[in-house]
């Protein structure tokens, strides 16, 4: 590998450790099946919305058999203000159903099993892996896919070589933890748009040369 390459994600994970000491989950979930129902939910909406709606889902539904005692109209009408509610309505009964029929009601410690779920894709099913069942993986979002690009990690768009890459980059034991803080520090320091690529320390560092606007336009 490039040694350049290797020392510049050395450099990101050292920094964002120090930047981010701890990694709480940040959506907020009591068990394994509110986790998946949360990460579903989070698709194209924000956490801190997701966060806003689900106590009044969990109040009703904390277990997939307990979900399936709503309608999907029901589900739809709680879960609305996260955009896309009748799909991911539809999805969370349907998973319901899928988890009390096949898997006594339990989340599947299983890739294959959860890809299967409707409304669960690769994205969602390395989120449950990773932050519930503490399998390595690396949920690649939208700030992951910007920052990787940003700091050269990846030459790719596309989000199954974007894993590909930093999964080569980085040892398997920190991925869980560091993929949270690569999505807390575009969060806080990295919005979409709205930088030349010179603004940071972390930028600067680890691209002295760089010229405004040349890796990372506006
Ligand atoms: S300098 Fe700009 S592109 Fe680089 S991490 Fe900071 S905000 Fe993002």
């Amino acid at each position: 590998m490039n040694k350049k390459l290797k020392d510049n994600s050395t450099y990101i994970s050292d920094t964002l450790l120090k930047l981010f000491p701890t990694t709480g989950i940040p959506l907020n979930h009591e068990n394994g099946f509110t986790l998946l129902v949360a990460v579903l939910l989070s698709a194209q909406c924000t956490d801190k919305r997701v966060n806003q709606i689900t106590p009044a889902l969990f109040a009703k539904a904390k277990s997939a058999k307990e979900m399936l005692k709503l309608s999907v109209e029901e589900i739809d009408a709680i879960v609305r203000p996260c955009g896309l509610a009748p799909r991911k309505a539809a999805a969370i009964r349907g998973l319901s159903e899928i988890l009390v029929a096949k898997w006594g009601g339990e989340v599947p410690q299983s890739w294959e099993a959860l890809e299967e779920l409707p409304g669960v894709g690769h994205k969602t099913a390395s989120v449950v892996m990773a932050q519930w069942f503490g399998e390595p993986a690396f949920p690649i979002d939208t700030h992951i896919q910007r920052l990787s690009q940003v700091w050269g990690l990846t030459k790719s768009h596309k989000v199954e070589q974007i894993e590909k890459d930093l999964k080569s980059l980085f040892p398997k034991d920190i991925w869980n933890e560091l993929h949270l803080r690569i999505i807390f520090f575009g969060r806080e320091y990295c919005p979409a748009n709205k930088c030349d690529g010179k603004q940071c320390s972390l930028c600067q560092e680890l691209f002295p040369k760089r010229r405004p606007g040349k890796y990372y336009s506006k």
